[in-house]
């Protein structure tokens, strides 16, 4: 069974969450602030010639999702992808910590056979586990903080998970990590990876008042210590490469995003405290002229992978305006469905289809 039944409609379907998130954040975020300007016209560049990535963010939350996978590679490979970054997130037969096991835990064995087709197709595999936020959705709180809810950045608060958005674990206490880290690596090892996503998106319990260690910190400070710790161990000690969301980076008052797709709570000022060498998945989902983000995280140095949703016109304006960057740091696209794939279904997903057209990929 899905952990996150609803996820597919987040960000654009969430009237329980929004008055409460909005409470925490306040209203005048909600409307760009004086001053925001796209930093550069939307325009359709041609194509490049460096190679670009096609990808698509699917989430496999269950074994049932893995077969459907497995059944749909083959399509999703004809219609050009060339990356895949599959969150299962605790649905994962963990042998560190087999009590943070999902209900419905994917298999090593299966994964195998997942990796096993993405190498046949040159497909690239990127797990995806969601650190720091994303620690419950809806009433459900995720085993993490079920087990260790002396991890929880609100630990004992908003009981039912009433009145937030997502639960946080806290990045301060000191038995978190070394649990995590055990995790990633089983991710890591499984899918032989190279790269690991480390979500972070959406984060917005963080420097709570309800924790002792962080109340009064600065949120940057947190989101940047977040971000450092898991380098460390990924990037310094693995030797993979990093990828996360980039949303809690992006100066959200200096431009003309939401809430949810940009930071009011100051994290943002983390983007110079954290290596560059971490690729961002700059997500936005909505049509807008110019999408000032990709070139922020361009001219600062990082490798970036823009990423849309199901909004057709969207997803190709995102695209436009990021071929606009002739550089081997824009790497590409990246494509979310926000659910489990479908046999027979997700390769002819709208959006991606769109994207593939524009990326010149010849349908099988
Ligand atoms: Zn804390």
């Amino acid at each position: 069974m899905s952990q996150r039944t609803n996820r597919d409609n987040r960000r654009f379907n969430r009237p329980r969450w929004r008055a409460a998130t909005v409470a925490f954040i306040g209203t005048a975020a909600l409307v760009c602030q004086a001053g925001c300007r796209p930093s550069k016209p939307a325009a359709v560049a041609p194509l490049p010639a460096r190679p670009l990535v096609l990808g698509l963010h699917v989430l496999i939350e269950s074994k049932g999702a893995a077969e459907e996978l497995i059944k749909e590679i083959p399509a999703l490979a004809g219609a050009g992808v060339n990356l895949l970054v599959v969150e299962s997130d605790y649905n994962y037969e963990y042998e560190s910590h087999p009590e943070l096991r999902g209900e419905d835990p994917i298999s090593k064995a299966t994964v195998k056979r997942i990796v096993a087709l993405a190498r046949e197709y040159k497909i690239r595999l990127v797990p995806e586990f969601q650190a720091l936020g994303h620690q419950s959705w809806a009433g459900k709180t995720f085993p993490l903080l079920t087990r260790y809810p002396e991890f929880d950045e609100t630990p004992g608060k908003f009981p039912g998970n009433e009145g937030i958005y997502c639960r946080s674990w806290c990045p301060l206490h000191p038995g978190v990590n070394p649990i995590v880290f055990d995790l990633l690596d089983e991710l890591i090892d499984g899918y032989e990876a190279d790269g690991l996503h480390v979500g972070m998106d959406e984060v917005f319990l963080i420097a709570s008042d309800y924790c002792p260690r962080c109340k009064g910190k600065d949120p940057a400070d947190l989101f940047a210590k977040a971000v450092n710790d898991l380098y460390g161990h990924i990037v310094t000690a693995r030797g993979k490469e990093m990828w996360m969301w980039g949303d809690r980076l992006i100066e959200g008052p200096a431009m003309s995003y939401g809430v949810w797709e940009s930071s009011y709570s100051g994290t943002w000022r983390a983007v110079d405290r954290i290596p560059k060498d971490i690729v961002i998945c700059d997500w936005h989902y909505e049509p807008m002229k110019a999408y000032p983000s990709v070139k922020v995280f361009l001219d600062k140095g990082f490798r970036v992978l823009p990423t849309s949703f199901r909004n057709v016109p969207a997803a190709e304006a995102l695209l436009d305006y990021s071929l606009g960057f002739d550089t081997n740091r824009m790497l590409g696209h990246l494509c979310t469905i926000w659910r489990g794939p479908k046999a027979g279904e997700t390769s002819n997903f709208p959006a991606l289809r769109a994207i593939a057209r524009r990326l010149g990929r010849k349908p099988a």
